[in-house]
């Protein structure tokens, strides 16, 4: 069967779902079609290592809607090829799409554990990872956390929250190491256990077995963890075999300008798959973070309706972690020079990282409603030094 869509999206997730609905604020009657190989409609991804384990949010409540907009959903199918000079994409089933403008939205794939491990190890993307979790995660129920990233924390910290005994399993020395100081990745790993975590820093998995209602992992110094399921976050890759095959130029994701336009004109790229140049940060960079996805998918959307503007967006990230939470911009790197303000240590501060006296990142730590500052920040030549950035941000609320 051929499609024919004015404007075709490749990929059903958040920035997808943002470009669908930029395209038509621009253009209402145009025809958009997005294909993604989930069975679900775009949903919000934040909730499923957080507010759906609080009880904040529902599965209604994470769904996108993106239908309403307008667009046609081709959902459960994966594109495989891409003939950039006939505009035609080819989907698993032999169907074929055909484009006037393309918007390349194709997201990442969790890294996975070198061994298999059945259904009760899972690699933690999609909201049917959170289905399958949902359903061995009951209060009392064992549980072993692999990996201590965003997915990491902030799982082993909702479902220790919702009555399950945590393992969280980490091959380095604390928690955040290398993104926060060393006194507040010392306290969070500690806070971790304080809330009832079993915290296994240095703690390498390599192997694992199905067993009989659960999963056994053999960690690297000779243990073996028994446990009703397995969860892994352990980074993810940028889905770019298809901006491969067609030949699109990629180097750590699919290389876009300052509109987010590909190599090739008519062909854009938004979200975790985009490598794009931060105006702020002089660097290409991508960011695997919801506002780089929504911020990003709604400006290529604009662009490829026909509002030319440069993306100057420097995305924030988010994170909660029991009653602790952080917002952030730009590098968060201890490699830099690092200038913490407390309020209260480890509670509530902002950490500046610095390199040659500019501001490279910015860590609000129980600190709210600062974001647009910390850009700001970021964007000014300085020079800085901890004596001009002690007390700057929460001052200027
Ligand atoms: P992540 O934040 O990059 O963390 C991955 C962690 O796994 C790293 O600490 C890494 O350690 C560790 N690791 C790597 N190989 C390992 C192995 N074989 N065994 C154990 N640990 C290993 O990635 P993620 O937590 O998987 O999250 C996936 C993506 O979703 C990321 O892009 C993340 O930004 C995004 N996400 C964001 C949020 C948020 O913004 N709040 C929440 C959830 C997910 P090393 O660093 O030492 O390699």
């Amino acid at each position: 069967m051929e499609h024919v869509h004015d404007y075709l999206i490749i990929g059903a997730g958040m920035a997808a779902d943002a470009a669908a609905k930029a395209i038509r604020e621009v253009d209402p009657a145009a025809d958009v079609g997005l294909v993604g190989d989930e069975t679900s409609a775009p949903y919000q991804r934040p909730p499923l290592s957080k507010g759906l384990w609080k009880g904040d949010k529902s599965l209604a409540d994470v769904d996108l809607a993106t239908a309403a907009s307008g667009a046609s959903l081709h959902l459960g199918r994966r594109i495989e090829s891409l003939d950039r000079l006939t505009h035609v994409a080819r989907d698993d089933r032999g169907d074929t799409y055909r484009y006037r403008r393309l918007l390349l939205a194709t997201g990442a794939t969790p890294r996975r554990l070198p061994f298999e491990g059945g259904k009760r190890l899972i690699h933690y993307r999609t909201l049917a990872d959170y289905q399958a979790l949902h359903g061995f995660a009951q209060p009392g129920a064992y549980i072993a956390v692999i990996g201590g990233g965003f997915i990491g924390c902030e799982l082993a910290a909702s479902l220790a929250s919702l009555g399950c005994k945590v393992s969280l399993l980490f091959p380095g020395e604390l928690l955040g190491a290398g993104r926060y100081p060393d006194g507040l990745a010392r306290f969070l790993t500690e806070y971790f256990a304080h809330h009832g975590v079993d915290v296994r820093a240095g703690a390498q998995v390599t192997g694992s077995n199905p067993t009989d209602g659960g999963v056994e992992l053999s960690l690297s110094d000779g243990s073996l963890l028994r446990v009703e399921a397995a969860v892994a976050g352990i980074g993810v890759t940028p889905n770019v075999a298809l901006a491969e095959q067609a030949g699109l130029a990629v180097d750590n994701g699919i290389l876009v300008d300052a509109q987010l336009r590909s190599s090739d004109p008519d062909i854009w790229a938004a979200g975790d798959v985009a490598n794009f140049h931060s105006v702020s940060l002089d660097r290409r960079m991508r960011v695997e973070h919801e506002d780089a996805a929504v911020s990003m998918g709604r400006h290529a959307g604009r662009a490829m309706a026909g509002v030319a503007a440069e993306y100057v967006t420097q995305p924030f990230f988010y994170s909660d972690l029991f009653d602790l939470g952080y917002e952030a911009v730009g590098l968060l790197d201890t490699r830099l020079e690092v200038v913490e303000d407390w309020r209260e240590p480890n509670r509530e501060g902002v950490v500046y990282y610095l390199d040659g006296g500019r501001v490279r990142g910015v860590l609000l730590w129980n600190t709210w409603d600062q974001v647009d500052a910390a850009r700001a920040l970021i964007a000014e030549p300085g020079p800085f030094d901890a004596a001009s950035l002690r007390g700057r941000l929460p001052r200027s609320a």
